[in-house]
Order: structure tokens, then C-alpha cells, then sequence
């Protein structure tokens, strides 16, 4: 176990320094869901980095966890718990958002709405013809398109307004891999160009995310876990089933090929380092933005406000940059 361990926190040492991750002038916060893979960040971190954490603290710059409490009936409960365990033991600053607190509705009461109250989304059915309706219709009520585009978004924000130079997320080698495959049997290459680190770094609105675990399997990062004696969520989140169905079918071919052909993962891992940073010029030539005049986000071209401004706006009747500032100053007093 104990060689298990330091090897896997090798890697990890390796995959930072090869990207320029994390240096002493930054402040790093970690997105903190209490899953898994972003226990296993924060204790991988603690464990190969402490020194510099606890230096980056006395220069004024403590690292900070951020956790975003949806509003799950039956499933954010525990890994909150975990996230705040995590965090005490380690004396890891930790800050939550709670959807119920600050934008007065829990996920599952937004959910809840939008079923009960179709019209809920005016623009989209005006904008659109009526075969797109159906697709625009569906994608932009499902629960996981409200949850993730409000997660991001939050995380992102919250962390630029604590001044925050490296947001790092648990993202591991399979949720990469997945990734790359989905968007290349959809053919979009300027998505995968998207996801390229070198595009990251130059676009100045998003505080710049890092993926310590990239390279790290899933199975490695539950071994960890087990031989670390650290506690993770067991249960489900309850929409999961309504999550998209493509990512579930290459998760299964993913798992099925690797069980037969151990190192699979690697081997797509260094395909994606090639093919990547070729395709991040070709996306950044036809990608044109323009912003959200609620927030100052990137958007849509078709939409007047970004999809969380329009989701806060729509679904609780608020101005999200409100809530966030709000929040902020809150946070700050
Ligand atoms: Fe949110 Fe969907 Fe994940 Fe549940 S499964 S936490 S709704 S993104
Ligand atoms: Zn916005």
C-alpha cells in the first residue's frame, strides 16, 4: 500500500510539473464536491505539496475549498459531511453556496418548476424553429443542464472574486478520456481543441483550471482512497438517470477495454496530448464570442444572457450577478 501510494502521488508530482500547474505566488482553490476523485485531489495535494500550501498561507494566500450545495434530497447531505471532514482535518478553509440559501430554491424545487411551469422559458421558444424547439426544449430543462451550468459557472466566479489563480478540479484520466472519445464520434473537433490546456490559459474571464488527476485512473484513485482510510459518498446522485446517455455507454466501453487491455487509458492519455494542442489553433480561429451583458460572461450568440444568468433569472426570479456579489461580500465580512 505504501508503495501504491507514493507512486500514485508520483504521478500526480509529475503531471504538475509538466503543465507549470502550481507555483508559490499562486492561490489555489480546490472545487470540493465530496466524491471521490476530489477527496483524493485534496489529500494528493496535501500530501506531495504541504510545504507550499502552508507557505502560500503565511504569505496570505490560504488555499481554499469551494463546495456547491445543489439541494439533492438524499445525496448532498453526505458528501457535504465528507467535504467538511475533509477540510477540518487537513485545516483546509473551506466555503459552501447553497442554491436554497442564496438563489431561494434548491435544485430539486427548480427542477420541480420548470416541469410545473413550461413557460418558465419564453426566448427559447421564440428564437427557435420548431424541430430545433424539441432539442433546445429538452437539453435546457433537464436537471444536470441546470446543475452543471450553475456549478461551473459558480465555481468559476466565486474563485475569481476570492482572488484565486488556480481553480483545480478531481477530472481524472477516464473523465478525459471520455471526453475526447465523445467529441470525437460527434465530430467536433473544435471542442476537443477547446479542451486543450494552451486554450485554457489564454482566455483572461475564467480563472485558470487545473487537473491534477488527469492522468490518474479511476480505479487507482478508489485504491488510494481504501488505503488512505478515506471515506467517500456511497450513494447516487437521483437524476443521474436523466444525465446524458451518451457519456454512460462510452464510461462502459472505456471500462470494458480497459478490463481487457490493461494501460488502454495511457495509451489514449498520450494520444490526447498530441492531437490536442494541433486542434486548440484550428477552434481558436473559429470560435467568436460574445458576452453577457448580466455578468460579462462568454455566451452564446444566440441568447442575450448567458445560460446562468438566464436560468437564475427565469427559474428564481433573480439577478445572478446580485446573488453573487451578495454572496461575496458576504463571504469576505
Ligand atoms: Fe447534478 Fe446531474 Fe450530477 Fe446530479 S447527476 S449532481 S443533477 S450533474
Ligand atoms: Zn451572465
Amino acid at each position: 500500500p505504501w508503495c501504491f501510494k507514493k507512486e500514485l502521488e508520483n504521478r500526480v508530482r509529475r503531471t504538475i510539473a509538466r503543465e507549470h500547474m502550481l507555483y508559490l505566488e499562486d492561490k489555489l482553490a480546490f472545487a470540493l464536491s465530496g466524491g471521490k476523485d476530489s477527496v483524493v485531489l485534496v489529500k494528493v495535494l496535501y500530501s506531495i505539496y504541504g510545504n507550499l500550501l502552508e507557505q502560500q498561507k503565511r504569505l496570505g494566500r490560504p488555499p481554499v475549498a469551494i463546495t456547491i450545495d445543489e439541494g439533492i434530497e438524499g445525496y448532498r447531505a453526505e458528501s457535504l459531511l465528507i467535504s467538511k471532514r475533509t477540510c477540518d482535518e487537513l485545516g483546509l478553509k473551506h466555503v459552501i453556496f447553497s442554491f436554497k440559501k442564496e438563489f431561494g430554491l434548491s435544485l430539486d424545487e427548480m427542477i420541480e418548476k420548470v416541469n410545473r411551469e413550461p413557460d418558465i422559458f419564453p426566448h427559447i421558444k421564440e428564437k427557435k424553429a420548431p424541430g430545433q424547439l424539441k432539442n433546445a426544449w429538452k437539453i435546457i430543462t433537464k436537471p444536470c443542464s441546470i446543475c452543471g451550468v450553475l456549478r461551473r459557472k459558480l465555481l468559476n466566479d466565486i474563485a475569481a472574486g476570492l482572488n484565486v489563480t488556480r481553480l483545480a478540479t478531481g477530472h481524472n484520466l477516464n473523465d478525459e478520456a471520455e471526453t475526447f472519445l465523445m467529441n470525437m464520434f460527434k465530430g467536433d473537433i473544435p471542442k476537443i481543441g477547446r479542451t486543450g490546456s494552451i486554450q485554457e490559459v489564454q482566455n483572461t474571464y475564467f480563472v485558470r483550471k487545473i487537473k491534477p488527476l488527469k492522468d490518474t485512473t479511476q480505479k487507482d484513485i478508489v485504491l488510494y482512497l481504501y488505503y488512505t482510510n478515506g471515506r467517500f459518498q456511497s450513494n447516487t446522485c437521483p437524476h443521474a438517470a436523466s444525465s446524458p446517455i451518451f457519456r454512460g455507454e462510452i464510461q462502459e466501453i472505456l471500462n470494458n477495454l480497459d478490463d481487457k487491455h490493461p494501460g488502454i487509458l495511457y495509451n489514449i492519455s498520450k494520444f490526447m496530448k498530441v492531437v490536442k494542442p494541433a486542434l486548440s489553433r484550428e477552434s481558436s480561429l473559429s470560435s467568436s464570442v460574445s458576452k453577457c451583458k448580466v455578468c460579462g460572461a462568454p455566451k452564446s450568440k444566440d441568447m442575450e444572457l448567458c445560460m446562468t444568468c438566464y436560468y437564475v433569472r427565469n427559474i428564481c426570479g433573480k439577478d445572478y450577478k446580485e446573488v453573487l456579489d451578495y454572496y461575496l461580500r458576504d463571504l469576505k465580512d
